[in-house]
């Protein structure tokens, strides 16, 4: 049973916490992505290390790979990755969209082939919940069709989101039910639609509302669309959202990204950006981003950011960082990832102070003061 409390607001921008199966998360909070059950490059061990209690796994690859059967003789998740706190994991449909090509997509749900051995299979929302039963994630989310903003260059029309929209709500509706069929006692948020249309997003979430979530999740953002386009819709529909249960923006972002998104009432965020990041050499410090790669590093003995605790800042030097990216170390993958998990932790916790001290405005215009050049010392 998930229990959320909002302790302050600034604004729109929101502190408060969750409390689920014996953890509880502050928010705002980042979850790392461990796609195929890890975190990339990192342990489980790490991540504790650097307090993080909630991370993100996707149902479909685990489905897929290593299969069902096998993670089901562990009873779940967890046991199998040693991963002893909160998992949250998507419910496959992003995947089966954007990884299996040949898809078709009926009112009943997904055929698709698979993208590991293409035998044909099929997905839909109660499938989708019994995956996740059996993964036992603690935060289980509904089956969406993560509505594109472009098909083949062509922007879709207001009536093709109206029904894709639609379809998700009844997908909605039916994970719903099967969650509680299955006797799942965990908890299930759900996903507001509607792609750039404010009336559509507004629909979306009254008919979620009516049909009742643990929290509530953001998608078919960052799908191809104008950043001014994705700005406007959070800054419409952020503020909107239930003020007593989560709010999740799926797959986003940047620091800057957010920040935006925190000022416009999001709690929870999702993304690949600083492990993947990290191990291509791009770097998040508190004074600009760094490319590792980058000749000027050569002999630089400064740590990556003199302000950050992480065991990469307090015990490597940019020279060696930059050494070991060029020569393809696995090293280099693994301090690298450590320093930007780091960073985002503390990125959080520092926006929660803020929030927390009143002071989130000021934070705001600070950090992106701050952010604004490459490395200024
Ligand atoms: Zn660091």
């Amino acid at each position: 049973m998930l229990n959320f409390k909002i302790l302050t607001t600034s604004g729109n921008a929101r502190s408060g916490i969750i409390k689920l199966n014996n953890f509880f998360v502050k928010t705002p909070i980042f979850m790392p992505v461990g796609t195929y059950g890890s975190v990339k490059a990192i342990s489980p061990l790490e991540l504790i290390e650097m307090k993080y209690n909630i991370i993100l796994n996707n149902s479909f690859h685990l489905w897929m790979r290593p299969g069902l059967d096998v993670i089901s003789k562990f009873g779940g998740l967890h046991k199998f990755i040693n991963w002893n706190r909160l998992i949250l994991t998507d419910s496959g449909g992003f995947q089966v969209f954007s990884l299996s090509k040949r898809n078709k997509i009926t009112e009943k749900g997904i055929y698709f082939f698979s993208p590991i051995n293409g035998d044909k299979l099929f997905l839909s929302p109660e499938i989708s919940m019994k995956i996740q039963k059996i993964l036992n994630s603690d935060i289980v989310m509904q089956l969406d069709e993560c509505t594109p903003y472009k098909i083949y260059n062509r922007i879709l029309s207001e009536n093709e989101v109206e029904n894709s929209m639609k379809m998700s709500l009844r997908w909605a509706q039916r994970s719903k039910e099967e969650f509680y069929k299955i006797n799942n006692k965990n908890s299930l948020f759900c996903i507001v639609q509607g792609g750039m249309f404010k009336n559509l997003r507004d629909e979306s979430l009254e008919k979620l509302k009516e049909i009742g979530f643990d929290g509530f999740a953001i998608g078919g953002l960052s799908v191809g669309e104008p950043k001014k386009k994705m700005i406007k819709i959070l800054q419409y529909i952020g503020p909107k959202l239930p003020i007593d249960k989560p709010h999740y923006l799926m797959g986003a972002g940047t620091p800057e990204d957010i920040i935006m998104a925190v000022s416009n009432g999001i709690d929870m965020f999702d993304c690949i950006i600083p492990t993947r990041n990290a191990r291509n050499g791009l770097l998040f410090t508190n004074f600009g981003n760094i490319k590792i790669k980058n000749a000027r590093y050569k002999f630089d003995k400064n740590p990556l950011d003199y302000s950050c605790n992480c065991y990469t800042c307090k015990n490597f030097s940019r020279s060696y960082l930059h050494y070991l990216h060029r020569k393809g170390e696995i090293l280099g993958s693994r301090l690298n990832t450590i320093h930007n998990l780091y960073y985002y932790f503390q990125l959080m916790r520092k926006i929660r102070l803020s929030i927390n001290n009143n002071i989130f405005e000021k934070f705001v215009k600070d950090f992106c003061e701050n952010r604004k050049y490459e490395n200024k010392f």
